[in-house]
């Protein structure tokens, strides 16, 4: 049993919240979806890195700037600082440990961030107006394209570019952080996917997969790699 570590997509009224897409998708992958409570406790962070195989980091709130050494402009959205003060440290952890690393929205700019990169706190703010990533209207179908850059660990999975994308972002990427490698650009030059090479599996995007991933085989293909390879790391481990 491959057993996958996810962080909830939300914290409110004092319930975790996940969005369904992201289970449903690992499940189709083969892995088994482990839901994490919030706690900031690295002790209590290491322990539930021992019981999985590999971390999913979901989507949710904005980053807070202050932990890429910014000041929280206006354009800059909602943060949650449960979710920051669990995740960087989790995120940091598992990337120790080399374990399979999926993060997704949020998620790939947590990755950045902890990598010591940081973000655009707005897009059309700060970045350009080339091209709207904040489609909330369209969920789970393609709005934009990326281009999949050769020979990258997204390339070899997806097998397709330029890759079709739906985008529920208003944040970039402006830097990737300290050996990370862009994979995936819009066609405004947006940054939408980054990975550490020489690892297992550690691939964020920006668009979310887990939303197409149930009617668009190519996102799908993501979580199965992912699965995949946190069940050659579980072997390794044991
Ligand atoms: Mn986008």
């Amino acid at each position: 049993m491959t057993l996958i570590g996810m962080v909830p997509s939300g914290v409110e009224a004092r319930k975790l919240m996940i969005n369904q897409d992201y289970v449903e998708a690992v499940l189709r992958a083969g892995g088994t979806p482990v839901l994490f409570p919030v706690t900031a406790d690295p002790n209590r962070l290491s322990a539930l890195l021992d019981q999985v195989d590999g971390l999913l980091l979901t989507g949710g709130e904005d980053v807070d700037p202050a932990l890429y050494g910014e000041t929280k402009l206006p354009c800059c959205g909602e943060c949650s600082a449960a979710r920051d003060a669990m995740e960087f440290p989790l995120c940091r952890e598992a990337l120790n440990r080399r374990m399979p690393v999926f993060a997704i929205c949020r998620g790939i700019q947590l990755l950045a961030c902890v990598l010591g990169g940081n973000l655009y706190q707005d897009i059309p703010e700060q970045f350009g107006t080339g091209l709207r990533h904040t489609r909330h209207d369209v969920p789970a179908d393609p709005v934009h394209t990326v281009g999949v850059r050769p020979g990258t660990l997204l390339s070899s999975i997806v097998g397709v570019s330029p890759l079709g994308v739906n985008s529920r972002h208003h944040q970039g990427i402006r830097e990737p952080g300290k050996g990370a490698v862009v994979c995936a650009d819009a066609p405004d030059g947006l940054i939408e996917g980054i990975e550490l090479p020489d690892r297992p599996f550690t691939l964020g995007v920006q668009w979310h997969p887990e939303s197409l991933s149930a009617r668009y085989p190519e996102h799908q293909k993501l979580f199965n790699a992912f699965v995949k390879a946190c069940a050659d790391h579980a072997g390794r481990s044991s």
